[in-house]
């Protein structure tokens, strides 16, 4: 297969004592080998419990995988497989790196330890190679005087550095997926740049393949090739970065694009906030769950959740304007391009 990853129609809930929340409402993807994909969308939109559910990092209970499938490279079918089965393939085949690598990291363990015990339980590398390998990858992350660096504490590092020692652990197995929570949400714009340019540099030597997960459309410029922008559960819409940018057709990534700085526009461009808060998923709408805060709602869109339309081999978009029968919208020209 030429896919690493293939998400079909994948349906989360959570139980809370208010109700079940419907947090992934059939969300369906392929990510090829050695891509780097973003996705992203605003706080609580499910991309964070989409990606966590491919690495079956949260707990069910309270989580649920509803239905759908999420089949790792071309054989193993990850909302089937044993725990025991998925924690190998965590520590040897995927990795993650999250927004704040001081809740991650063991603050008792010394750095070069925490990036040898993978290789040593997951790899069978004895003491004296996982060191050697800590060694490396530590220089591959850019820090310098890895020798002396790997017997240290991670309070004795920067935000930064800290980033990037969670970037080498979770590289230290080669792994063929690895998914980047947030990974530069947490950090001072400077120090988020290189983080930046490191991920695009290690995307481009290692053959891992790459989700991003960000709101921060400056971020999917520079890093991903491909985008999925999800809303209330969703995925509203899909593209290259360019699609993206230059020809998106979903008033929600209209929206996404004006109510964020651009890397490529001068700073005093105007940014307009999307009105409104995304819907309640303890009872999603039954039409568009964008609806409540589009300036184009029509009556459809209130009785129908639109399918996509195919737009390109690599476009498509969920929204009743694609209809032909719909009344022809321009798209607001702030929005970039
Ligand atoms: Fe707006 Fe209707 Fe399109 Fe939803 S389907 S984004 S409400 S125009
Ligand atoms: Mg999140």
């Amino acid at each position: 297969s030429k896919n690493i990853l293939e998400v079909r129609d994948l349906k989360v809930s959570f139980r809370t004592y208010a109700g079940e929340v419907q947090a992934v409402r059939g969300v369906s993807f392929d990510l090829k080998k050695g891509e780097v994909l973003a996705i992203v969308g605003e706080s609580g939109c499910g991309k964070s419990v989409t990606a966590q559910t491919i690495m079956r990092l949260i707990p069910t209970p309270p989580s649920m995988i509803k239905s759908g499938s999420i089949k790792f490279d071309g054989k193993t079918e990850i909302t089937k497989i044993s725990n025991r089965e998925m924690e190998k393939i965590r520590g040897s085949e995927m990795g993650m790196i999250f927004q704040d690598p001081m809740t991650s990291l063991n603050p008792t363990m010394t750095i070069g330890k925490q990036i040898a015990e993978g290789l040593i339980k997951h790899q069978g590398l004895s003491a004296s190679e996982a060191r050697k390998r800590a060694v490396e990858i530590l220089k591959m992350v850019g820090i310098s005087n890895p020798e002396g660096r790997i017997t240290q504490y991670p309070h004795e590092f920067s935000g930064g550095m800290r980033q990037r020692v969670m970037i080498a652990i979770a590289l230290a197995c080669n792994p063929k997926l690895l998914i980047a929570d947030e990974p530069t949400t947490a950090l001072d714009v400077t120090i988020q740049a290189q983080i930046i340019e490191l991920m695009k540099k290690l995307s481009e030597q290692t053959e891992a393949s790459i989700i991003v997960i960000t709101h921060d459309l400056g971020v999917v410029a520079e890093m991903a090739q491909r985008v999925i922008v999800m809303y209330a559960g969703k995925v509203v819409e899909q593209g290259t970065v360019d699609e993206l940018f230059y020809d998106s057709k979903h008033p929600y990534t209209w929206g996404l694009l004006r109510s964020v700085p651009r890397l490529d526009q001068d700073k005093d461009g105007e940014l307009v906030p999307i009105p409104g808060t995304p819907p309640d998923l303890f009872a999603p709408p039954k039409g568009c769950a964008f609806a409540a805060r589009c300036p184009y709602a029509m009556k459809a869109c209130l009785e129908v959740d639109p399918e996509h339309t195919k737009l390109s081999e690599t476009h498509s978009a969920a929204c009743w304007l694609l209809h032909p029968d719909a009344p022809k919208v321009e798209r607001p020209v702030e929005a970039g391009g």
